[in-house]
């Protein structure tokens, strides 16, 4: 009757770490999400595998019952890993389902992730911190409850780089909060499907991003470390290095 609660990092199979195979490989049940990449499930051979994430036109479970299905699973196994995308408890809901075990009694583990918010942009080669361009950077969800009776973002954050999370849907209503406080020209980088076979690469301002065609899952990347990456992104075709062999740049 242990629940580990494991991240699979940002979507390369290779991302994913020694301790996540080795909790894989000795349990019972896996329960998974969107995010977390069918590919790792190889190391659970032989346990039940459950995906609970969204499917397009198909009805997802509420947190509620995948609440529920995780305890009654916990009870009727020795082993249960909850596999989430990126790390579990950067907008994964983790701390809830880590909350709602514990509360019958339930031993939880942690096994972090690496998050996506650092992860692709490292990936491409994007820093999210530099040196005299960036001495702090916040992620933040675009995408906050809406049936919050208050709102907490209000986009004020004064960290040099901003990373969004699920940042598409509302991409235009938030960029224009955003500009309140920071230049419209602000550049803004948005990696769709990072570190996956598909990752593209959309580049702009904060003016114009919201026009351009976006689909989820992306990261938003806001602030002079994008300035930063174009600069590297050219070294590196007068070094005449391949770009990585997926990622596409528009
Ligand atoms: N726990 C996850 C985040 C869950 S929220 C983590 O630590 O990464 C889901 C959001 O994460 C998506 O809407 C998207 O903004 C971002 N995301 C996750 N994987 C991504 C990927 N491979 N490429 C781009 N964005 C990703």
């Amino acid at each position: 009757m242990v629940v580990y609660l494991v991240g699979a990092g940002p979507g390369d199979p290779e991302l994913v770490t020694l301790k996540a195979i080795k909790f894989l490989e000795k349990t019972d049940v896996v329960i998974y999400d969107r995010l977390a990449n069918e590919e790792i499930l190889k190391y659970a051979d032989g346990a039940q595998l459950i995906y609970v994430g969204k499917r397009s036109g198909a009805h997802s479970k509420t947190q509620k019952e995948i609440n529920q299905l995780l305890i009654e699973k916990a009870k009727k196994h020795d082993v249960v890993v909850r596999l989430k995308g990126g790390d579990p408890f950067v907008f994964g809901r983790g701390g809830e389902e880590m909350l709602a075990l514990m509360e019958e009694g339930i031993q939880v583990k942690l096994v972090p992730g690496v998050t996506s918010a650092i992860g692709v942009p490292t990936t491409v080669g994007l820093p999210v911190t530099h040196r005299g361009v960036a001495t702090s950077f916040t992620v933040v969800t675009g995408h906050e409850d809406p049936t919050k009776s208050k709102k907490q973002v209000n986009w004020d954050y004064n960290a040099d780089t901003m990373v969004i999370l699920m940042g598409v849907g509302r991409l235009e209503e938030n960029v224009r909060e955003i500009m309140k406080y920071k230049n419209p020209e602000t550049p803004v980088c948005v990696i769709e499907q990072g570190t996956m076979p598909d990752e593209r690469i959309v580049m702009g301002t904060l003016d114009n991003i919201a026009k351009k065609d976006i689909e989820p899952p992306a990261l938003v990347i806001i602030g002079p470390v994008v300035e930063l990456f174009k600069r590297i992104q050219t070294q590196r075709a007068k070094n005449k290095e391949n770009k990585y062999k997926h990622t596409k740049i528009s």
